[in-house]
């Protein structure tokens, strides 16, 4: 099987530019820390490094969470599945959910209806991608690093069928089959 063809949407010298202005901007935010970053794995994994990494002054501390969509059908109607949750109270403590990209919505409204339940003292939301075209549920997000149309994207940490996710450019996916709601037929019931 031939691998489906990439067209490059956003280098990996646009993303690195843009990450570093976001951490400029989250710093300028936040006063005093510590921030308490949450990536959602798999996705942002990639991002959430670098975005660590830009920080110049401010307290961060970095926890994962996972959650798995399942897929086309059942993502649109609100499924997902906490995987893996934290295992530090956020009780009282900033918090910013460092997310991949968000299409629907509907898995980051899941996880500050989640989130907001443990009274943090702020809860915000920093994504490298947004399809916001493809909204079905409204979430407000703080930080947002590229807007992008609807196209099934990969690289930077983003996978299709967990293959792709080390290219350093995020990528369109070309030549392959899309089912109704415009995610890839075999991208379903795969840890994100
Ligand atoms: P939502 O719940 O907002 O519909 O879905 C968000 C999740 O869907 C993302 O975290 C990501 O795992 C997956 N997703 C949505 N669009 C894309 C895309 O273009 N490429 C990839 N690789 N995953 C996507």
């Amino acid at each position: 099987m031939t691998a489906p063809a990439t067209r490059v949407l956003l280098s990996a010298a646009q993303i690195e530019q843009r990450v570093k202005e976001m951490a400029r901007q989250i710093e300028a935010d936040y006063a005093e820390g510590p921030l308490y970053l949450v990536s959602v794995l798999k996705g942002s994994f990639i991002f959430m490094a670098d975005l660590v990494r830009a920080f110049e002054r401010l307290r961060v501390r970095t926890e994962f969470m996972a959650i798995s969509s399942y897929g086309t059908e059942k993502t649109s109607s609100g499924q997902v599945k906490l995987t893996r949750d934290l295992d530090v109270s956020i009780e009282g403590q900033q918090v910013l959910i460092v997310e991949d990209i968000v299409d629907s919505g509907l898995t980051l409204s899941y996880l500050l209806n989640l989130l907001g339940a443990r009274r943090p003292r702020s809860l915000a939301v920093a994504t490298l991608l947004d399809k916001p075209e493809r909204r079905v549920k409204p979430v407000e997000i703080r930080y947002t690093g590229f807007q992008i149309p609807d196209e099934f994207v990969v690289g930077y940490g983003l996978d299709f069928a967990e293959d792709y996710r080390n290219l350093r450019d995020i990528c369109v996916l070309e030549e392959i089959a899309t089912s109704a709601s415009g995610a890839p037929a075999a991208w379903s019931e795969s840890e994100r």
